[in-house]
């Protein structure tokens, strides 16, 4: 089944900008980087404040690296490939990459990172079953979307997780907006021209990872990959290149 002309379908909106803090949440190194990270740069561009939150180090996604070589270094290219695009914050909730489970123990692990650095915008990427109806979504990223939408709800309920509060993490009801990357029904968008650049080189501070996956010069893959991405987006958007999101208003 194809997608449908994107010709066809509605403008995106502009994403609000009307907010200092946004955190991202994700399963993997590498999932914002392929996902949004031209956005992200704008937006610390503006002076406006992203936190990452990792519920795995991606520790099972190179064949040829043991999980326990691997999951440090990929922590380190991750905060590598955040700095390029002005985010300091990453944190790892030490999830097991490959077979994060959807539950309680997740959503409250979110919930309190939300509560932490209390934000208006949470980011996380694609929650559905497939990618677009092309390809199959992998379990990490389903169960990650899926709780970190739930947690937004969780973080402002102070009777959820009340261990949390005793802990000292006092409810936070000040999500207004969650932003989905990566989804197929995208509502809103974020203008990639200033970003680009800098996404393509965050996604290449992933570079194990790459060269591992692609015989191609990882320049070029980045490049093509990330141009391509944006360009799709860009008859919603005016004209210009555009990283697309599925927004959820609170
Ligand atoms: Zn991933």
């Amino acid at each position: 089944m194809s997608m449908p002309e994107s010709k066809s379908e509605p403008p995106l909106d502009p994403l609000p900008q009307d907010w200092q803090r946004a955190l991202a949440v994700v399963a993997h190194p590498d999932d914002l980087e392929y996902g949004c990270a031209a956005a992200i740069a704008a937006w610390t561009d503006a002076g406006r404040e992203v936190t990452y939150v990792l519920a795995t180090r991606g520790e099972a996604g190179i064949d040829t690296l043991e999980p326990d070589e691997c999951g440090p270094l990929r922590e380190q290219e991750q905060r590598a490939s955040a700095a390029v695009v002005g985010v300091d914050a990453v944190e790892f909730l030490d999830h097991k990459d490959g077979v994060v489970e959807y539950g309680t123990a997740l959503r409250r692990d979110i919930a309190a990172a939300i509560r932490r650095h209390r934000p208006e915008l949470v980011v996380t990427l694609n929650y559905r079953d497939t990618w677009g109806g092309l390809y199959w979504n992998t379990p990490d990223h389903v169960a990650v979307g899926r709780a970190t939408l739930d947690a937004v709800a969780d973080a402002g309920n102070r009777w959820i997780f009340p261990e949390l509060t005793e802990q000292g993490l006092e409810s936070w009801g000040g999500v207004r907006w969650v932003a989905v990357a990566g989804s197929d029904r995208p509502t809103h968008a974020v203008d990639a021209t200033p970003g680009l650049e800098r996404s393509i080189r965050s996604l290449l501070e992933h570079r194990t990872y790459i060269e591992v996956l692609t015989d191609e010069d990882p320049e070029t893959y980045c490049r093509t990959f990330l141009t391509q991405n944006v360009q799709a987006a860009a008859d919603r958007f005016d004209g210009k290149p555009a990283v697309p999101f599925e927004v959820f208003s609170r």
